[in-house]
């Protein structure tokens, strides 16, 4: 069966996908439908933080969906509310709301911060970043600070506005009594791999204290461990009044949290916000397994293999004069190239190994938290090989 020809024919033409069928997962590998084995520095989008079918999420979930796996949310099961629990003592106190994707973790961060406007007289202007990204419904796309993403959808949902990433002069001179939130990525990923400065991030706390203005972080990239710390902003010591979870937070399975300190929680009442999918409990379980795991040892260990990865990366960008950055917190890195980056994915994969592009021009590294030492030291050993390839 050629696979890739009946997804034409079956599945939406919206994925530049890579042509590859994968069939089967084990820690930091993935093989495709042929046979072949290929090291995976991506891990599905930042989402398979503990490598392929873990055996404890694996367990928890079969488990779990032996006992009950659906009940909607107008009943109590036990696995949803033991996950807000941790999630509260790892972040900040406040409550949690569920659903299942990134995109709907802001969207309910978004209707958060329409209620705090009415509350406190604010106006409805949300302020997010230039490169930034939020997810693709109508409420994350006129977010995100990217017009690629929003052409030919408009008319766009009221009313953002966009700041430069790091310049709080740029955040400064947009800053009125209308303004209610701001959204930020502590990092931003999909806009290139760029962590935030300290002082921005302060900088911005401190507005937002100034003028009641709601903080929100958007850590659906950046938590879960992939940084080093639980959540990216504890690198930082600045505290979000809101923060919006995804992609790694199910262990693969699908599930958005977004956590607002107490004081803000309080704001959404009974019917003010549903999903029916949100936090059941198997995603629940799954993510249990994965807080579980984010031990402070295991933390330390992604902070000392992503410091491996980055130096790595600098004696590449030594040797190759075509790399001008090397950026990135933990294991979340990126390479910055002076030319498009597609064919060295292309060349990448060819070699049995999987990276991405984003932004044309930087490689994106998001390897499983999980990954020896050794297997990144292959990874790097392929990418010394194909960046040493003809350019053409
Ligand atoms: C991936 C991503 C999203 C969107 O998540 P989906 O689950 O695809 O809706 C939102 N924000 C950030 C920072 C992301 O990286």
């Amino acid at each position: 069966m050629n696979w890739i020809a009946e997804e034409q024919k079956a599945v939406f033409q919206t994925y530049y996908r890579q042509p590859l069928v994968l069939v089967k997962g084990k820690g930091s590998f993935v093989w495709d439908e042929k046979g072949k084995k290929y090291l995976d520095f991506f891990s599905g989008l930042a989402v398979d933080n503990f490598g392929h079918c873990d055996a404890a999420i694996a367990k928890a979930v079969s488990d779990q969906m032996r006992r009950i796996v659906h009940t909607s949310n107008l009943y109590y099961t036990i696995p949803q509310i033991q996950l807000a629990q941790r999630l509260i003592k790892n972040a900040f106190p406040g409550k949690v709301f569920y659903s299942n994707s990134g995109a709907e973790a802001n969207e309910c961060a978004l209707k958060l911060t329409r209620r705090w406007a009415r509350k406190h007289n604010l106006g409805n202007e949300i302020i997010s970043f230039e490169s930034s990204f939020h997810g693709r419904t109508m409420g994350a796309i006129s977010l995100t600070g990217q017009p690629k993403y929003q052409k030919g959808f408009e008319p766009l949902v009221e009313k953002m506005l966009y700041a430069k990433f790091n310049d709080l002069e740029s955040v400064g001179s947009l800053v009125t009594e209308k303004t209610c939130a701001i959204f930020v990525e502590p990092v931003q990923g999909e806009g290139g791999v760029i962590p935030a400065t300290k002082e921005f991030l302060q900088g911005l706390r401190d507005i937002c204290d100034q003028e009641n203005i709601l903080l929100v972080f958007d850590e659906v990239q950046t938590a879960m461990g992939r940084t080093g710390n639980v959540f990216a902003y504890q690198h930082y010591g600045v505290k979000p009044d809101v923060m919006c979870l995804a992609k790694a937070l199910g262990g693969g399975l699908p599930i958005g949290a977004t956590i607002a300190r107490t004081g803000v929680a309080e704001i959404f009442e009974k019917g003010d916000h549903a999903a029916t999918f949100g936090g059941n409990a198997v995603v629940c379980r799954a993510a249990l397994e994965v807080m579980k795991k984010l031990t402070p040892a295991f933390l330390k260990s992604v902070r000392q293999k992503g410091e491996f990865l980055k130096k790595e990366l600098m004696r590449l960008k030594s040797k190759y004069p075509f790399i001008t950055e090397v950026r990135g917190l933990g294991l979340m890195v990126g390479l910055v190239l002076e030319r498009p980056g597609k064919v060295y994915v292309e060349m990448a994969r060819e070699n049995g190994l999987l990276i991405n592009c984003t932004q044309e021009k930087v490689l994106r590294f998001l390897p499983p938290l999980t990954i020896s030492t050794d297997e990144l030291k292959k990874g790097i050993a392929v990418l010394d090989k194909v960046l040493g390839q003809r350019y053409e």
